[in-house]
């Protein structure tokens, strides 16, 4: 929203805050975060447990905020289950763990940890979570994370619901496997859960799984087992685009393609939902040329602090922070990173905008920082948590000293 020409987050103005964190900044809403959170609630009525996919935004106060408001967690590494713990220890118990390539030391770390759910996803995964709970003396809660065989419209990078894909055991085979893990005393065969995959739109793909897992929990359920709980994952979109985007509605329909599993406790796994679009990127430029017929706006923000655009093509709007009444041009939007791939726009129409002015990525709040890295030896952005009026640092800047702390010279 701009007031007297000035783009502000809820009630903090980005000029100023720029000015006082510095740049490249992300800055998150929590406003529009908790909305985001709410409308689950809003819109589900049976039983359910929102876990907030943790990769998404990681960020120790998204995930404390998230848990004062009853959020569970969606982990798939341990050091996530470390991230939950640091945030909220009470939600450890809310915490459901999925990942292909678990290890002894993360399973042991949850098994302690006592949380919710294994989403189990293959038959020696399995046999190492019964080893280590009996080590442990602890019995796991498990389901088997299972491929329904379901095509989900989405960037290939982040659909994962397909056989062919590396997730999850074949449902065909999923009977067998449980009737086997419901003999040991170690396992408690608990739910079945699927995810089909990141940035799906349509909600028809959501209840096509669920149909193929709800067929397999009758069946189970016959064969005597206690499944109470249906895991049906993460992966609800959102609007990129500039196009108008109703989330209270989106959440809505969602919910109504998963009325079936009626009768069991749903676990819903949203990530980029809650805070993609609570989230910017805030960004000066650097330079503006021209190579040819092409004009380049050069940012100090690359794709080492938000990879979308390269990884995924994805589209981020750009919003000058001063509103312009300044004439459009089409433009790429590039970082200062040593490739091609690094660019955040192409061929975009945008007003003009000098070197040092202020702009931001919109929809930056999932699967930005989460996935930045130290590429070209820069340094990471700092975060923001604004709350109403107030902006709160909740991640410092890198400095030169942390880039080289690991390294070992001689
Ligand atoms: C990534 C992931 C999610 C979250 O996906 P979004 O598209 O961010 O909602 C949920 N569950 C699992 C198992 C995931 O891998």
């Amino acid at each position: 929203m701009y007031r007297k020409r000035q783009l502000l987050c809820d009630g903090v103005d980005l000029t100023a805050l720029a000015e006082e964190q510095g740049t490249p900044l992300y800055v998150y809403s929590a406003d529009q975060i908790l909305h985001r959170f709410s409308l689950f609630a809003d819109a589900f009525t049976q039983p359910h447990t929102v876990c907030y996919s943790v990769k998404a935004n990681s960020a120790l106060a998204i995930l404390r905020l998230l848990a004062e408001q009853g959020a569970g967690f969606d982990i798939v590494s341990g050091g996530e289950l470390e991230r939950v713990r640091r945030a909220s220890k009470a939600a450890l118990k809310r915490v459901v763990f999925s990942g292909v390539g678990k290890q002894v030391w993360e399973i042991d770390a949850a098994l302690k940890a006592e949380i919710l759910i294994f989403n189990v996803e293959s038959e020696a995964e399995l046999a190492l979570l019964a080893e280590r709970a009996e080590a442990l003396g602890k019995q796991a809660r498990f389901a088997l994370r299972v491929n329904p065989d379901v095509f989900a419209d989405t960037h290939p990078y982040i659909s994962t619901g397909l056989r062919e894909h590396k997730f999850g055991i074949d449902i065909g085979l999923a009977r067998a496997i449980y009737r086997k893990a419901a003999r040991s005393r170690w396992l408690d065969p608990a739910g079945v859960s699927v995810h089909i995959g990141s940035q799906i739109r349509a909600v028809e793909p959501f209840a096509a799984a669920l149909e193929r897992v709800l067929a397999l929990i009758g069946e189970l359920k016959r064969d005597g087992l206690d499944i109470r709980y249906v895991d049906v994952g993460g992966g609800l979109g959102i609007e990129y685009g500039a196009a108008a985007f109703d989330p209270a509605e989106q959440v809505k329909s969602y919910a109504a393609a998963l009325t079936a599993a009626s009768g069991l406790h749903l676990l819903l796994e949203p990530g980029r939902f809650i805070v993609a679009q609570a989230g910017g990127l805030l960004t000066r430029v650097l330079y503006v040329k021209k190579n040819g017929a092409k004009t380049f706006v050069i940012t100090d923000a690359g794709m080492n602090d938000l990879i979308r655009p390269s990884l995924y093509q994805a589209h981020h709007e750009i919003l000058p922070v001063r509103q312009g009444t300044a004439t459009e041009q089409v433009v790429d939007v590039v970082g200062p990173v040593c490739e091609s791939g690094d660019f955040f726009a192409r061929d975009r129409k945008l007003p003009k905008v000098k070197p040092g002015e202020l702009m931001v990525l919109l929809d930056a709040g999932a699967y930005g920082m989460s996935l930045s890295s130290n590429y070209n030896t820069r340094v990471r952005p700092a975060e923001v948590l604004v709350e109403g009026s107030a902006a709160r640092l909740i991640r410092r800047r890198e400095t030169m000293k942390d880039l080289f702390v690991a390294e070992i010279l001689d």
